[in-house]
């Protein structure tokens, strides 16, 4: 898979017309429809990955169709029609096709609704394990300044903030500030286990914020600021585990909760990197060594 992000494929006519200039191609006809092979579906003009297989599933509607998206490969806008929401490549912004909810086909209650045109696949035994990538989901207060403190740390590919834990779709931060969505602040984090563990970014978490205090991080007040490690495995979840009975034994009442992670909500774009782009320090978290 790409590592360049500059890096652009010739398109043909046809691909240019979907991918370029925002076309759908012919329902029922594309390759990647009834496609079933184990791997990963990359942009068909930079190579970035964008879908897992085991994320597809069979809508019967005609184009390959995903209840998920690889963390922070896919940007959604509103689409020209001013209806649907439209799909874009995050790193060339090459048309994918189109995301819809609520439709009931799987638990996430999502399609992204692709264009196999749009893709080129690369089957499981030909990825590099260079390529693995992680995600963890951290719940420890205000977002802004979790994303700050985690973004330095070597080994973190990518991280997002956004909503998880609650039981709306597709909740905005007004919502989600009026504590009628039961969502908590979050941050996604895709990092590389060939570089950092999941222990050491778990422990940092405990270490950037105060896991004692329950529904509040300081001057932040209310549920969406709770303490919650979302696993999105089961190695996570006992490492978790271990890390909040170490933090115990020193006699921390810890008020973490481990959850197995649901439908993580991306937060709108001006939340996303909000210290960088404001030059600011986080007022909410600070470090302080537990361990
Ligand atoms: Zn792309």
């Amino acid at each position: 898979m790409s590592q360049d992000s500059t890096k652009r494929n010739e398109l043909t006519q046809e691909e240019k017309r979907v991918i370029i200039n925002k076309g759908t191609e012919r329902p029922f006809t594309g390759k990647y429809e009834d496609h079933k092979e184990e791997g990963v579906y990359i942009c068909k003009q930079c190579g970035s990955p964008l879908y897992n297989s085991s994320d597809k599933f069979d809508a019967h509607c005609g184009w390959p169709s995903f209840d998920d998206e690889i963390p922070g490969a896919v940007e959604k806008h509103v689409d020209a029609d001013g209806v649907r929401t439209e799909i874009t490549c995050s790193n060339c912004g090459g048309h994918l096709g189109h995301v819809f909810t609520g439709e009931g086909f799987t638990e996430k209650n999502v399609r992204h609704c692709v264009n196999s045109i749009s893709m080129d696949f690369i089957p499981a035994d030909q990825i590099k394990l260079s390529d693995k990538q992680e995600v963890a989901i951290f719940a420890g207060g205000c977002f802004w300044g979790v994303e700050h403190l985690f973004k330095k740390t070597t080994g973190v590919l990518e991280t997002e903030v956004g909503y998880i834990g609650g039981y709306k779709a597709n909740p905005t931060y007004e919502e989600v500030c009026s504590h009628t969505t039961g969502h908590a602040e979050a941050l996604r984090v895709t990092f590389d286990p060939g570089l950092i563990g999941f222990e050491e970014l778990a422990k940092l978490f405990f270490e950037i914020h105060d896991p004692t205090q329950v529904n509040r991080q300081g001057p932040d007040i209310g549920d969406q600021y709770r303490s919650e490690i979302f696993y999105t495995n089961n190695s996570q979840k006992r490492i978790s585990e271990n890390l909040i009975k170490i933090l115990e034994s020193k006699g921390l009442k810890v008020a973490t909760k481990l959850t197995s992670a649901t439908t993580f909500w991306q937060a709108e774009r001006y939340h996303q990197d909000y210290y960088a782009k404001t030059g600011g320090t986080p007022y909410c978290h600070i470090y302080t060594k537990r361990f």
